[in-house]
């Protein structure tokens, strides 16, 4: 029997999983939550039956603030309150608060600083909601979101305790010893330890996110009482700049030689968004588990050489979440030869930027040519034609599984992965 479940939810082209580890006692642990019809269509049934059976879960992450990883959860935490669809012991989230430097320090609020302006506008932002999932057409949006943003959900439904608790209601940030990387206990069988992010990467974030709000308020200085509506924002600041500039995303290089292809350089993601990302290993009995969010490569290699216990060790995962959706800014050659694992997982419908890439196929496949392997994708991925061969199956040793087709009718299923 399995000792650890996965649940790789159909996020559109954003994620979400439920882990679920099997003992005496089950521990489920929710990562991320898509958007509003990956919640409504399956994530709320999968919680409504942890709830049924008297379980809770132990933690919900959220693993850094882009629309596709958050969407859902504002919806759950709607529904949520008083805990009637499922009780929830932590939640790691870093908002705008979390990441300024004195967080933690208690401030007497100016209240003469207060904008009205802002304030309005906040509203107006409130009411229209979030971005909408591309594809989707949604009839009706009025009762989603009014009156409701992330962090006011958080404060209303009452998860100010359970908030980034593990700590102490400060950032989830790497956290070194002198005997390695610090690893979190979520209860005496799973461990957490973080990779990413760094503070560095807190700082990036920080920069970009603040100077964002200002440039929408009009002002030099973050003033306090927009903090809890950064994330509203922020996002509604980046839906603006995408409307005026629309970028046409590259087509990826389509080589016939898949080391050729895999051995290009590595041309890295530099969006402090991405790099702010919760990306970690979960640990369970013998099984250990790469979840690696949107994160930067180069922040995740950093991290996991801390934990090589001799120089250039292969540090083994039983299955590993590949980062941003398989975009080949996320994935380096580099990084792949300090890990190995028999499964893959791969979570995107390509509805954006054309993920999965197929540079991160080949570099996947050619890491450990010898060494069978499966790769799990929720959708069809849009590279199918040129991964389904069995010449390169054979010579790569790979499996691709994937779970949904919307052009063959199935959009809603669940992808179980089995550990
Ligand atoms: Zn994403």
């Amino acid at each position: 029997m399995s000792l650890v479940n996965i649940k790789m939810f159909p996020a559109s082209y954003g994620d979400s999983f439920l882990v679920t580890c099997y003992g005496k006692e089950k521990t489920h642990i929710l990562i991320d939550m898509g958007f509003k019809s990956t919640y409504d269509n399956c994530i709320k049934k999968e919680i409504q039956k942890i709830n049924e059976c008297g379980e809770t879960i132990s933690l919900l992450v959220f693993t850094h603030i882009d629309e596709d990883h958050i969407l859902g959860g504002i919806k759950f935490l709607e529904e949520n309150k008083d805990e009637k669809i499922v009780k929830i012991q932590e939640i790691w989230h870093n908002s705008l608060k979390h990441i300024k430097k004195d967080y933690g320090i208690s401030k007497i609020q100016d209240t003469k600083q207060k904008s009205l302006p802002a304030e309005k506008e906040i509203s107006k932002i409130i009411m229209k909601g979030h971005e909408k999932e591309r594809g989707v057409r949604e009839i009706s949006e009025i009762s989603y979101l009014q009156g409701s943003t992330l962090s006011g959900l958080l404060y209303q439904n009452g998860y100010s305790k359970k908030w980034n608790s593990s700590y102490n209601h400060q950032a989830i940030v790497v956290e070194q010893s002198p005997k390695g990387l610090k690893s979190i206990f979520i209860n005496d069988k799973v461990k957490i330890t973080l990779l990413s992010p760094d503070n560095k990467d807190l700082n990036n974030l920080y920069q970009v996110w603040n100077e964002e709000i200002c440039k929408w308020n009009g002002m030099n200085e973050i003033s306090e009482n927009l903090e809890d509506e950064a994330f509203e924002i922020y996002i509604s600041r980046q839906i603006e700049l995408r409307k005026k500039k629309r970028t046409v995303s590259g087509v990826s290089g389509k080589l016939n030689n898949i080391e050729e292809v895999a051995n290009q350089n590595f041309d890295a993601d530099t969006s402090p968004k991405n790099g702010s990302s919760i990306a970690f290993i979960l640990e369970y009995e013998s099984k250990k588990i790469l979840f690696l969010s949107d994160s930067h490569s180069a922040t995740i290699e950093k991290n996991l050489k801390k934990i090589q216990r001799y120089p250039h060790e292969k540090l083994y995962f039983d299955a590993i979440k590949i980062s941003h959706h398989g975009s080949k800014h996320n994935t380096s050659k580099s990084l792949l030869n300090l890990i190995e694992s028999k499964k893959y997982l791969i979570s995107t419908n390509g509805m954006k930027k054309n993920h999965p890439d197929f540079e991160t196929f080949c570099r996947i496949i050619s890491n450990d040519k010898n060494k069978k392997k499966k790769i799990f994708f929720n959708y069809k991925p849009k590279i199918y034609s040129e991964i389904n061969l069995d010449a390169l199956k054979k010579e790569f040793n790979y499996e691709i599984l994937y779970t949904n087709d919307p052009k063959e009718g199935t959009s809603y299923e669940i992808t179980n992965i089995e550990i």
